[in-house]
This record gives C-alpha cells, structure tokens and sequence, in this order.
C-alpha cells in the first residue's frame, strides 16, 4: 500500500543471537481491536508520526494483527528466580516485533504484551485483561516523568475479546517501549542451558547496545556486571525515594539497562512504613518496601554468578572477582539514596550528621504514621501541615535541626526550596486514583478519569493548584490494598 507505516523504522539485533535465546513467532490475531489510548508524546520521540498511528492500520499493527514491514516478531527465552526458585521461563504473552531505530538513531524495543500464546506460555493464555495494562501504562508513564528509568507504554489497544481469568474480562494489548528487554534472567538462562560461547555472544549484545563505554575495559564482562551494579542501585534508590514498591523483584524482572520493568502488583506507599507489602502473593513480604535494596543486591549477585566463565579463565580468580565486584552494592546503594534524600531536604552538601537526620524523620514518620509523600511535600512548602505535622516535641526538635542545617549552608533558602520542589514530586499515582480510573475504563468505557489522571501525573514537580485534589488521601480502607501479577 502507499501507508508510510506511520514512521516505523525496525531493525532486530536481537535475531542475530544464537537461536536458542528465542522463537520466531507471530502475535495471534484478535477479533475487533480498538485503541484505548496512544501515547502521543512518546510516539513523536520515536519517530512516529502520532496522527498516522490513530488510523485503523495502525491500529492493526498494535493488535498483532498486521506486522509491519521490517518487523520480525519474536518470544525471548529466559529463566529467573522466582521467589527465590530458579524456573526456565520466557515471553509467555509478549512478542518483540522489531526494534524502532529513531531519527536521532536511538534503538528500542517494542514489544506487544497480550499478544496471545508462544512456546513458552507454559499453562498461560498468551494474553492480558484491559484493567492491568491500563494500569501499567499510568504507572510506568508516572514513574518516567517522576524522572525514574522505566519501560514505557506506547498504546493499549482492546481486543474485542473476553479473556477468562476469576471472571470474564475484557481483553488488551500493551505495547511496551523498552531500551531492551534484556533481563538478568536472561544471562540466567544463558548460564544454565547455553554454551559458554552464547553466553559470551549475550554479554557482548548487552555491552553493545547498553554500555558501549566499556567495549574496550581490560576485563570487559567485569565492567559490565559494574555498570549493571551501579544502573540497578541508582534505580532503586530512585524507587525508596518516592515510595515505589515493585512488588515482584524476581530476576526476570530486573533489567541490564537500569530500566524499572513489569508493572504487575506494584504500587505507591502512603503511610510510611518499611514493611509495606500491596502484592497479594507476596506472602513473606520478601518484595517488602524496605527490603527492595537488600532484594537489589540479592538479584545482582545472581548476575554475577552468570559471568563467572567470561570473569576470569581460573575459576576460583572468577569467584574472587565476582564477590568483589558485589561487595561494593550495599555503599553504591547507600550513596545514592543519601544523595536523594538530601536533595529532598534540601541539603547541597554533606554533612556527617546528615545521616541521623534523616533517620530521625523516617523513625518520627513510622512512628506517626505519615504519609510519605505529602510529609515531604509539606517540609517543601513548609506549611502548617508541616510544622504541625506530628504535633510532637520530637518532631518540633527535629524541625529546628533541619532549620539549623539549612542554615549551616552557603546556598540561600530559596535556592533549597527549589531543590526540594525538584526533588518532592506533588503528586504519585495514588492507589484510589489509579482505580477509580480503571473502574471508569472498564466498567464504563469513560477513559476520560484516566487521562485526566495521566495529565496530573505528567508534570509531578510542576506544584499546580490543580495538583492539590490528587494529593488528598483516600478514606480509611476497612481492608488494606492488593495487588494482583
Ligand atoms: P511475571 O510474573 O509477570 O514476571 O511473569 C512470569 C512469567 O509468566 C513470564 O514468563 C510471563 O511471560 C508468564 N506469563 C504471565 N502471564 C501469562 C499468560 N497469561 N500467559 C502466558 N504466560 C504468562
Ligand atoms: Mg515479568
Ligand atoms: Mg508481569
């Protein structure tokens, strides 16, 4: 046809990898699809012509019913521990269909998840209710613009199909934009069932498309679980810091580019406690708020043990090198939240105290039950809320020791409050918000509570009045929230 494919522009790197690392397999058409919603700003980044991707073509094409010229669908293997059990798993409901190179020569992945069976659905059915990829889009596009890597979301189309799960519900597709879909899960796969020559050929596909600095290191798989070590800390620090909790950090679900992946039974803290847990079977509480950073360290060293055979020739020197390289995590991890967190007070540089402040107003909030997010919202602001906050001496003393702190600095007061206003987003995707727009969507087909939901969401830094009705709190809950995978 004459269609330009609306900007579509794919490459697959990815098929150049030995072929035990995937399945070449098509999404499996769906009866009557329809966009939900598309990503406007998103698809302009990628070279995508937004208005050639509303027309039914297009449509088509984020349905799995048409593959776009270029594109190569294609199920990725992997394994994980899941839990802490090791399984050999795989894309059971996702497809690759290319990787978008962008005018400015940025590579993507796009991937359509939903997109029915692949050989390694296992017991699955290959596909995806409408409520949870409406809400992975609102999740992973809030967590982007609260500037937290992440794979993000493009469209979701409905399928004009029912799917069964405990009830009938209607069925969607998400089309997820990823730096890759490399997983530590991946190089876990590789370790177990690949030759150390494919395991080679992956660590040298990840080095390529994620650290290309390091091509030439003198021990270039050493500086790649390095760098992955370092992404990864970053990133969940990222996450305490705004009260994110994945919920579901299995291996499979930690990426090599630093990206934050699968937004299943994740959700945003309120009241502030490090036990916090919203995954319905996440019984033990292993993927607990306050355990995220240990559960990091735990993942990467899992990463490591993939790259033992490329580390070192003698094996006990790979092991040695290998538990160096992880002993570090713990300080990486530290650093950078401490970093967060000062910026959060609005604090330009360190302190030794600093520490034990911080400590104090987590221990005064655990204690009180704060919010999280609108506690540091209200130090931004210094409201009444704020100075009053606890309504305790403690706290009162606590307040004077930051006031004293701020001022022990050369940096003006007003150039502190900026800091924090950059740093204490006004709005998160609280969990009554992103469901009463998914009730809408579903329930009803309004999508309109849910854009209006993403515009806030867009902007969590802006501090607009119109912000303020999405910071409220909802009513006491006769049931605490859960998450579903
Ligand atoms: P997750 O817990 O989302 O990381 O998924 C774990 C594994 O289950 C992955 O290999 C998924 O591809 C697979 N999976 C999840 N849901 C389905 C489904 N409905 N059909 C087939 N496979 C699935
Ligand atoms: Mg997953
Ligand atoms: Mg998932």
């Amino acid at each position: 046809t004459e269609h330009r494919e609306a900007g579509w522009n794919f490459e697959n790197s990815y098929a150049r990898l030995p072929e035990s690392f995937f399945t070449s397999t098509e999404p499996t058409p769906v009866r009557a699809p329809k966009l939900a919603v598309l990503n406007q700003p998103l698809a302009a980044s990628l070279g995508l012509d937004a208005q050639a991707l509303l027309s039914e073509e297009a449509v088509q094409v984020f349905a799995g019913n048409r593959v776009p010229e270029g594109a190569s669908p294609l199920a990725q293997a992997y394994a994980g521990h899941q839990f802490g059990h090791f399984t050999k798993l795989g894309d059971g409901r996702a497809v690759l269909i290319g990787e978008q190179i962008t005018p400015s020569g940025g590579r993507f992945d796009i991937q359509l998840k939903g997109s029915g069976r692949t050989p390694y659905s296992r017991g699955g059915d290959g596909r995806a209710a409408l409520g949870p990829m409406l809400r992975e889009y609102i999740i992973s596009e809030a967590m982007h613009a609260l500037g937290i890597p992440t794979t993000r979301s493009l469209a979701v189309v409905t399928t004009g199909e029912r799917i069964v799960r405990e009830t009938y519900l209607p069925g969607a597709i998400l089309t997820r934009v990823a730096a890759s879909h490399l997983r530590v899960g991946t190089f876990q796969y590789a370790a177990k069932w690949c030759s150390v020559e494919e395991l080679r050929a992956l660590a040298d596909t990840a080095i390529d498309r994620h650290y290309p600095d390091v091509t030439n290191a003198e021990n270039r798989y050493l500086a790649l679980l390095q760098e992955v070590l370092k992404r990864q800390a970053a990133l969940i620090a990222k996450w305490q810091l705004v009260g994110f909790i994945h919920g579901v950090m299995n291996t499979d679900n930690m990426t090599i580019s630093g990206e934050t992946i699968d937004y299943g039974p994740c959700a945003f803290m309120d009241t502030f406690d490090p036990a916090t847990v919203f995954s319905s079977i996440d019984v033990q509480g292993r993927y607990a708020y306050g355990n995220q950073p240990y559960i990091g360290g735990w993942n990467l060293a899992r990463f490591a043990e993939t790259l033992l055979p490329l580390l070192h020739e003698d094996e006990e020197r790979s092991v040695q090198i290998a538990q160096d390289a992880i002993s570090v995590y713990g300080d990486v991890y530290r650093e950078h939240w401490l970093t967060g967190m000062r910026a959060k007070l609005g604090l330009f540089h360190e302190e030794a105290e600093d520490e034990a402040l911080m400590e104090t107003l987590l221990s005064l909030m655990k204690e009180h039950r704060a919010d999280y997010t609108n506690t540091f919202r209200a130090l931004t602001f210094d409201t009444r809320e704020g100075s009053e906050m606890f309504g305790t001496p403690e706290f009162a003393k606590w307040h004077e020791q930051w006031q004293a702190r701020l001022g022990r600095q050369q940096e003006s007061k007003e150039d502190a409050h900026q800091l924090m206003r950059n740093s204490n987003p006004a709005v998160i995707p609280r969990n009554h918000r992103v469901e009463e727009a998914l009730e809408a969507a579903v329930e009803h087909g309004d999508l309109s509570v849910m854009e209006k939901l993403l515009a806030v969401l867009s902007a969590p830094y802006a501090h607009t009045p119109e912000q303020a009705e999405y910071a409220a709190l909802p009513e006491p809950a006769s049931s605490p929230y859960r998450t579903y995978c």
